[in-house]
């Protein structure tokens, strides 16, 4: 049986449980099954009723859809593959210029730093909500930010291994895409 219980759970989802709570939750090993609960706030907390296998990001799940493990918005929007960057099937916006990086940076700026740095916002296509937002180079490739073993996870951590546990999983799948891309590229 959990020491923690689903009202905990819910508050450390909103956010009001303290740090101390928060860590001794996290840290305490008899709360085998405290995974599953959080799991279980966080689904009441959506319309859809795909598995949610892992919290990705703020609004972002992976979830079980069929036979495939993909991205979802709280809002109902799929973004497809888990193994594939999500980001890559977002709404970007990109602030380069003095002007654009001004709108939102409010501390001090020296020298020709703004230049050297792109802020690329990514958006969920189905609820505008904001995802994630990446500070880099110009040119700099997108960072696939997590992409998780969920097969270890669930069978070692856990102790419940996916019922489709299999190699497959655990792979960058970033690249097909933009193979696919570029195939019709040059078709085009
Ligand atoms: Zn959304």
């Amino acid at each position: 049986m959990s020491s923690y219980t689903k009202e905990d759970i819910k508050q450390l989802i909103s956010g009001s449980l303290t740090w101390d709570e928060l860590k001794r939750m996290m840290t305490s090993a008899k709360d085998s099954d405290r995974f599953a609960v959080y799991c279980e706030v966080l689904q009441e907390g959506v319309d859809w009723d795909e598995r949610i296998l892992l919290p990705l990001a703020e609004h972002l799940f992976i979830v079980e859809k069929g036979d495939e493990r993909i991205v979802k918005c709280d809002c109902g929007h799929e973004f497809g593959d888990y193994r594939v960057n999500w980001k890559l099937n977002a709404v970007v916006f990109c602030r380069e210029s003095d002007e654009e990086i001004a709108e939102v940076w409010i501390g001090p700026r020296g020298g020709d730093a703004p230049r050297r740095t792109q802020l690329r916002e990514f958006y969920c296509p189905g609820c505008a909500a904001q995802l994630e937002v990446e500070a880099l180079p110009p040119g700099y490739h997108t960072v696939f930010s997590f992409l998780p073993d969920l097969d270890t996870f669930y069978a070692d951590w856990l102790g419940e291994p996916l019922a489709d546990a299999g190699p497959d999983w655990f792979q960058d799948r970033t690249y097909e895409v933009f193979e696919k891309w570029v195939a019709e590229d040059e078709k085009a």
